[in-house]
């Protein structure tokens, strides 16, 4: 092993970072394995400002290891695990804990449960017990890492039952592995032999797994398990289709749930009785309901459940880029708790299609990830797979800001989000609504309105809509992205919210359907939107509404007031006269009366007290272009409709799916236009103005006394074409936070480019200026 390829050298000791250190042994002095403490923080990090010392956090291991390294062990790695240099990057990466691979597909160490397959090239080695001994001797946490998913060809021949099946019998293969049931013995006894195996032998603080939760939603299994406890449930046998209106179906869907959830339970009963109540099992989830959806994974179910959310979730993809991470920080905190953690494996290693696990990604493209990460309450997990890299910048990667992070913790833990805006969602209609149109109805209207949100510079959270009571009192507006799929709970609940004066924005099939999917007779919230739905309108119908969202066509909006007639422009005779002022959500766009749209819109009834702001155009040919102009150049067909209730609530409903097509088209009218009606109908009643270049994603926080902003320089030639391979600085930027109560705001620190200084206060705000950013920064105000 090339020792000297991480270039950056353990900080120096320092009568900081001996205090620190102390500080962290005295909290930790009672535990027996995790938390003697012997680099809990660093002093300094390169180029970064140096912070005050952190508390020493309190509590069980999974509240005080917040950083985590993972060298994910190939089954060749036994030969040349070079356990000595690893442990030199977990002190130069400060982490606090370790993720080892033990067993599952196969074993890291000298199992002696039956058939449990050990790793190739293990011979007599013990890895995982070197490795668990080596990081307990370090004062680090260790997660057991299981696999669960599935088994070699002996063990299937040896144990078929234990294995998911097709409507003929035929076993489930995946990467040459057959799939194992979670309703089978290879779940409710092999599995548990080894994690009671590993607690007995090992003591490991607690277990992953990636792969925990058996066969995916795109498959049926048939096993006799399977159908006997289907049978018990559900008082009918498995279905043999995929039918998301067939009522056996869906009661499959929500079994298949359950199934997982029992798998969450038992496995923790099994670690807790053998290895006490903090050895926890806490699989891996990730970050993206979709994702979770497809692998039975109730998001808000498992947060309740969990201790600490371990999210694999390792890259940014570029439909959705690095603001999504901030989001999922954000969105898995609001299930979980503040006060809890979720690491999140992050790779060092070329992950954005195409996939090369043993090539370095480059630094800035990881760089940003992870600080996306930490502005959204994630805690870094550097991750590799092998032991024994011979692409070596990636072992440099994560040292920076792994020590960076050490050094504020201060600031990234123990806070609470600051947003005004709420972004309602639910993985029920995630199933249900979405089905396996989930991408095209869910996915990528939440994903424009997101960029929409982001490019606005606008703080916003993702709220759970069962959560919408609990959380309600931080928000002036919720947002309702195409999220058709409500209870009629979950209906009651907005409505109070909009009774209670808080603004709406909703678009598309929004309270549409019930929770399984089913069109009501009219928008739930009709009466909200002011406007209704038609009897034989086409977004009643599940094949049409897929066809106008996956369609491109050559239509357009209307803005009303029509505003051509004015100024030195071509005019022509019809041009109806330019009176008046158009509404405030229309703001920007005086110079045009019309904006590009691309999808279908048929007529709603429209109460009285209900503004209409913008109509349909119907298609009209792109090419040639002698026979390009339109056809119908006006309808009364709505397709953005703003309804101020009398007690002064804001509604807008936007027909015209410019969500999704800002999601997938990217044209800056639709995103001004949505970021617009966000102000509109949350009053402007926001907390943060940033001004000046760029594309910057922002993050606001509060801690008592003090506000805390993360600010996140997504401006790149890379952003939207993966992968970054240089940073490229913005500023100068002018920024004005509203002072939560109790912070005085006379004096601001900047955590990453370093400095002190006093912001303007004035009005109930502080206002300062940026002069660069160029991954990220962190504004402290106090
Ligand atoms: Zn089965």
């Amino acid at each position: 092993m090339n020792h000297e390829t991480a270039s950056s050298a353990p900080a120096p000791e320092s009568r900081r970072s001996f205090l620190k250190k102390t500080a962290f042994a005295t909290a930790a002095v009672a535990l027996v394995r995790f938390g003697a403490g012997t680099h809990a923080a660093a002093a300094a990090e390169p180029g970064g400002a140096v912070a005050d010392a952190p508390a020493a956090p309190a509590g069980p291991w999974y509240r005080r290891a917040r950083r985590w390294g993972q060298t994910n062990i190939t089954e060749i790695d036994p030969t040349r695990y070079d356990v000595a240099w690893w442990r030199q990057q977990w002190k130069r990466t400060r982490v606090q804990g370790v993720i080892v691979n033990a067993g599952g597909i196969v074993a890291y160490y000298p199992t002696q449960v039956p058939m449990h397959r050990r790793a190739q090239f293990l011979g007599d080695r013990d890895l995982f017990g070197e490795l668990c001994t080596a990081a307990h001797a370090d004062g680090l946490a260790v997660f057991a890492r299981m696999d669960s998913s599935g088994a070699h060809e002996e063990l299937y021949r040896a144990h078929p039952d234990w294995f998911a099946v097709d409507a003929v019998g035929k076993p489930y293969r995946a990467r040459d592995l057959y799939v194992s049931c979670v309703n089978g013995p290879y779940y409710e006894q092999h599995l548990l032999a080894i994690l009671r195996e590993l607690v007995a032998r090992y003591h490991p603080e607690g277990f992953t797994d990636n792969s925990w939760s058996g066969l995916g939603r795109g498959s049926i299994c048939y096993c006799e398990n399977c159908q006997k406890k289907f049978h018990e449930r559900a008082g009918r046998d498995l279905p043999r289709l995929k039918d998301w209106n067939d009522p056996t179906y869906r009661e499959w869907i929500r079994w298949s749930y359950a199934c997982r959830l029992e798998v969450w339970d038992r496995n923790n009963r099994v670690t807790r009785d053998a290895g006490g109540p903090d050895c926890l099992w806490v699989g891996m989830n990730g970050g993206d309901v979709a994702g979770q959806a497809e692998q039975f994974r109730d998001c808000k179910e498992i947060c309740a459940r969990a201790e600490i959310i371990m999210l694999d979730d390792q890259r940014r993809q570029n439909a959705t880029g690095f603001a999504r991470n901030g989001e999922v920080g954000k969105l898995v905190h609001g299930l979980l708790g503040w006060d809890k953690l979720a690491p999140e494996s992050m790779a060092m290693y070329q992950t954005t299609a195409p996939t090369f696990r043993l090539s370095s990604k480059p630094e800035p493209e990881s760089r940003l990830w992870m600080v996306e990460g930490f502005a959204g309450g994630i805690q870094p997990w550097w991750h590799h797979v092998g032991a024994y890299d011979e692409d070596r910048r990636m072992y440099r990667t994560p040292v920076a800001l792994c020590q960076w992070h050490a050094a504020n913790e201060e600031f990234l833990f123990n806070r609470r989000p600051i947003a005004t805006v709420g972004v309602a969602w639910s993985q029920q209609n995630t199933d249900f609504f979405g089905r396996d149109d989930a991408e095209l109805q869910v996915e990528l209207p939440w994903n424009g309105l997101r960029q929409a949100l982001v490019r606005g510079r606008i703080p916003y959270l993702p709220v759970h809509l069962d959560h919408l009571e609990r959380d309600a009192a931080q928000f002036r507006l919720l947002i309702l992205p195409n999220l058709a799929a409500m209870s009629d709970a979950q209906v009651a609940s907005v409505r109070r919210f909009v009774e209670g004066g808080g603004g709406l924005l909703a678009t598309g099939p929004s309270s549409l359907c019930n929770e399984w999917g089913d069109a009501r007779p009219d928008f739930a919230l009709a009466d909200l939107f002011g406007a209704h739905l038609p009897e034989n309108h086409g977004m009643r119908v599940e094949a049409t509404r897929r066809r106008w969202a996956a369609e491109s066509a050559h239509t357009y909006l209307r803005l009303t007031l029509e505003l051509r007639a004015r100024g030195d422009v071509p005019h022509a005779p019809d041009e109806p006269p330019a009176t008046g002022e158009r509404h405030p959500a229309l703001r920007g766009f005086d110079a045009t009366d019309i904006l590009p749209f691309g999808g279908t819109l048929e007529a709603l009834r429209i109460e009285p007290s209900a503004q209409v702001l913008a109509t349909f155009i119907p298609p009209f040919p792109v090419s040639p272009p002698e026979m390009s102009w339109m056809r119908t150049p006006k309808t009364d067909i709505a397709g953005l409709v703003v309804n101020q209730r009398a007690n002064g609530a804001r509604v807008a409903y936007l027909a015209a799916d410019l969500d999704r097509r800002y999601g997938r088209d990217n044209l800056p009218d639709h995103g001004d236009l949505l970021a617009n009606l966000v102000r509109w109908t949350a009053r402007d009643d926001l907390p943060l103005r940033v001004e000046g270049p760029g594309l910057i994603d922002c993050h606001l926080y509060r801690q008592p006394g003090r506000a805390i902003l993360h600010l996140v320089n997504l401006t790149n030639a890379g952003t939207w074409r993966a992968p970054v391979d240089e940073l490229i600085p913005v500023g100068p930027l002018r920024v004005a936070v509203r002072l939560p109560d109790g912070v005085a705001g006379r004096r601001l620190r900047l955590l990453v480019s370093g400095g002190t200084t006093s912001p303007d206060l004035g009005d109930g705000w502080a206002r300062f200026e940026l002069r660069s950013v160029l991954d990220h920064e962190v504004a402290v105000i106090e």
